[in-house]
Order: C-alpha cells, then structure tokens, then sequence
C-alpha cells in the first residue's frame, strides 16, 4: 500500500538507504508515483524497474502472505525473470556481483564487473534504441554507480 512518493518524503530513507530514494527519484514522473506502489511494482517484476535492482542490491527481504502461510523470500527468489515471480531462481547479474563479493574497490575491479553486467544484460531492439547501444548503457551506468557507491561509503566514514 506504500505509494512511490512515500519514500521520497521520507528524511530518514533518505539518510539511512538513499539508493531506494535514488531509485524512486528516476520512476516515470508525480503522477506515477502518486499512484503506483512499491509492493505492486515489486510484483509486477518489470526487466527495468530501478526499485527492483534497488531492493536485490540491499539484500531486501520480501514477506509473502497467503490465507495460510507466510514466508519471507530474498527479491533473488521472488523474481524469475522478465514479468515473472516465483520461488527459487535467481535474478541480477551474478557474475558481475560475484566479481565484486570481498574484492578491494579499485577502478580494474569496476570495469571488470561493468563487463560482466553489460554481457549479462539481454539487448532487445526496440523503441528505447538498438541492442547494442543498451549492453553499452548498461556497462557505463554500473561503473558509474560502483563508483558513487563506494564515494558514498567513504563520505560517510569520514563522518563517523
Ligand atoms: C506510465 C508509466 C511509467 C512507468 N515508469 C516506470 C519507471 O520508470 N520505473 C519503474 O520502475 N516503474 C515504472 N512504471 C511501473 C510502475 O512502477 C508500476 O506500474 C506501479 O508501481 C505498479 O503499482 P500499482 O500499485 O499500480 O500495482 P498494480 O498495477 O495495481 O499491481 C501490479 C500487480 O501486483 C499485484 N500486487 C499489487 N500490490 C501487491 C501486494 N502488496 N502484494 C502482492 N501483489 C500485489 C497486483 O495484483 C498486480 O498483479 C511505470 C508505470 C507506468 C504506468
């Protein structure tokens, strides 16, 4: 029932995940996220929605309630694949995530996972641009987000 725009009024989200504000800041425009929900976004399962990648990236867990039983499910298990959830199965880019697990954060490190993202990532033509030119995206834009990442990280020891 939490709307998009919830977490962006939230100061403590905020301050505590701002990736998860970061992600809500770019979902379609004030209408969308006056309406759309974070838990109907995470069902629909969309290929490209930035609150999934958000919540697989924190390790969020999610609570699935039936009539008769509950069971609490990494986003890994919940999502299948493209529109589709289910127990079990893993989503994101594995290799690229199993590059960086225990790996010091230097630039080599990055780019290396970057590739491993971008050949992961599944390159349909369409209205958005060529294949190509979206496997391309997809490297720069994880390079780019390892490193705001670990710039953030370092902001905030030095805060400590
Ligand atoms: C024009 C437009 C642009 C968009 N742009 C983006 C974008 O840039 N980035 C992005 O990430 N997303 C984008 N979206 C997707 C948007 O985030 C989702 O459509 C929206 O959040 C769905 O939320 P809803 O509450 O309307 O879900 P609904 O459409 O009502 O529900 C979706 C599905 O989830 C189920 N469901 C809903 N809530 C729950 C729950 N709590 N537990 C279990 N099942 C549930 C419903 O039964 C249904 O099957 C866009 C959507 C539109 C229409």
């Amino acid at each position: 029932m939490t709307r998009h725009r919830a977490p962006l009024e939230s100061p403590l989200l905020t301050r505590q995940l701002q990736i998860f504000t970061d992600a809500e800041r770019v979902i379609a425009h004030p209408v969308v996220r006056n309406r759309g929900t974070v838990g109907g976004a995470l069902r629909q399962a969309g290929p490209s929605a930035e609150r999934s990648a958000a919540c697989v990236a924190i390790g969020a867990k999610m609570p699935i309630r039936t009539s008769t039983r509950e069971r609490i499910l990494s986003m890994g298990q919940v999502h299948r694949g493209r529109y589709r959830t289910a127990i079990g199965g893993e989503i994101a880019c594995p290799a690229a995530e199993e590059a960086l697990r225990d790996a010091r954060p230097t630039g080599e490190v990055f780019a290396h996972a970057a590739q491993l993202a971008a050949n992961a990532c599944a390159h349909v033509s369409d209205q958005r641009g060529s294949g190509e030119y979206k496997r391309h995206v997809a490297g720069v834009l994880t390079e780019r987000a390892l490193r705001r990442a670990t710039a953030r990280a370092q902001h905030r020891e030095e805060e400590r």
